[in-house]
Parts: C-alpha cells; sequence; structure tokens
C-alpha cells in the first residue's frame, strides 16, 4: 500500500461512518442548531473521497481534502474542518508517525482556532480535537507507538465530545440558545471524535 492508499482507506472508513452516524448528527444539530450537521459532513467527505489523486504526494492529497471540505460541506463547520485538513496537509509526514501525526494535527487545531476563536469549554469541534492532540503529544512524549496511541487518542476524543454535554454553546448557532445549550452534546465535537475514531482501522 502507498502513502495515498492509507489516506484513501481513511476517508472511506470515514465516509462509512458519517454514513451510518448522518442521522444521529443531524439529530444533535436539531437539538441546538439548524439540524444539518450529519448531512453537512457527510456531503464534505464524499467530495473528499473523490478529491483524492493518485499521483500526487500525501501532503497535497490533505490539502485536496481541507478544499474538498471547505467547498462542499455548506455549513459553518465546512471551512473549520477544511481547515484543520488545509493546515494539516503542510505537516504531512509519510509515513505517518505518532510525532507526524501529532505535528499535522496540532498545525490543523491552530488553523481551527486561529478562524473560529473557539476556546476549550465553548462547545464546539475545539474540544474534541484539543484534548485528542494531547494525548497523542503525551504519547510522543513517551515513545508510544502509533497504534496505541490512537487507542489513547479515540479515547480521549469520546471524552472531550462528552465533554461538551454540560457546557454553555459559545460559538457557531448553538450559541444563540444561550443557557439551554446546556444539557446536548455539540454535533462538531460529536463528528470530530467520530473521525478520529476512524484513524484506528479496526473503530467500532
Ligand atoms: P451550521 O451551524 O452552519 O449549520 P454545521 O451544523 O455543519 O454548520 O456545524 C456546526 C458545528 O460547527 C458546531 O457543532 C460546532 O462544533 C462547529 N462550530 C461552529 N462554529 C464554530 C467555531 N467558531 N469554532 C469551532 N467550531 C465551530
Ligand atoms: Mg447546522
Ligand atoms: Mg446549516
Amino acid at each position: 500500500t502507498t502513502d495515498n492508499d492509507v489516506i484513501r482507506d481513511w476517508l472511506e472508513r470515514a465516509t462509512a461512518v458519517l454514513e451510518e452516524h448522518a442521522a444521529e448528527l443531524d439529530e444533535l444539530d436539531r437539538a441546538v442548531g439548524d439540524g444539518d450537521h450529519g448531512t453537512n459532513m457527510l456531503r464534505g467527505f464524499r467530495a473528499a473521497l473523490d478529491s483524492v489523486v493518485a499521483d500526487d504526494s500525501p501532503a497535497r492529497n490533505i490539502k485536496h481534502v481541507g478544499m474538498a471540505l471547505v467547498s462542499n460541506v455548506g455549513g459553518a463547520s465546512g471551512p473549520l474542518f477544511g481547515t484543520f485538513f488545509l493546515r494539516a496537509g503542510q505537516a504531512w509526514g509519510s509515513p505517518v508517525s505518532t510525532a507526524s501525526l501529532a505535528r499535522a494535527m496540532r498545525l490543523g487545531l491552530e488553523g481551527v482556532v486561529a478562524r473560529g476563536k473557539a476556546e476549550v469549554g465553548d462547545a464546539t469541534m475545539v474540544d474534541t480535537l484539543a484534548p485528542t492532540i494531547e494525548s497523542l503529544e503525551a504519547s510522543v512524549a513517551a515513545d508510544v507507538d502509533l497504534q496505541d496511541a490512537i487507542g489513547e487518542a479515540v479515547a480521549a476524543a469520546q471524552e472531550g465530545a462528552e465533554s461538551t454535554r454540560p457546557l454553555v454553546a459559545r460559538r457557531g448557532r448553538a450559541s444563540y440558545l444561550g443557557e439551554r445549550s446546556i444539557g446536548h452534546l455539540d454535533p462538531g465535537a460529536v463528528s470530530a471524535s467520530l473521525l478520529v475514531s476512524t484513524l484506528s482501522a479496526d473503530h467500532d
């Protein structure tokens, strides 16, 4: 398998998981927003899968994914997830290691925060991405191999998504609800966690 096959395989898993969870993500978004988050993400990831070019470098293909998400997701989450991949592509390492994945995702998150201005605790995708990357960075420091590092990162992502439930949403449409967003999972935090779960080839 080439490094581009690794990217394509991941996108296939990601798209399949979004297909499986699109209705549930729309439902989460109906409670705090406009009910389209799953539909948006599925449309974006189908386009992202089609954007992979076999003859391009893996780093360029990660950027193609970012551009496909910016152009096809449609909602506020499109430019944010898109920026994540555009920036991650700048540090994409081949073959992927725990260190190169942590570095690429850190850059991606910096792009999301620069663009969306959300901090941890604002009930957004950042609440999933930040602890995921911290977990990967801790694994780099402890010299944990990639598969184990991904396993720990998946658990951190799930906890991060779950952490949004008691929060008041402070960014995006959900922030219009004020305190009424308390008690609801943030849809983008959940989709980010699903995407992290698919980093492992034997995700659930
Ligand atoms: P829209 O709100 O335009 O319909 P989506 O429903 O696709 O877009 O995406 C909503 C998700 O986008 C939220 O659940 C949240 O995780 C994320 N989001 C919105 N605004 C921001 C922001 N400023 N920073 C980070 N994430 C954000
Ligand atoms: Mg929405
Ligand atoms: Mg919308």
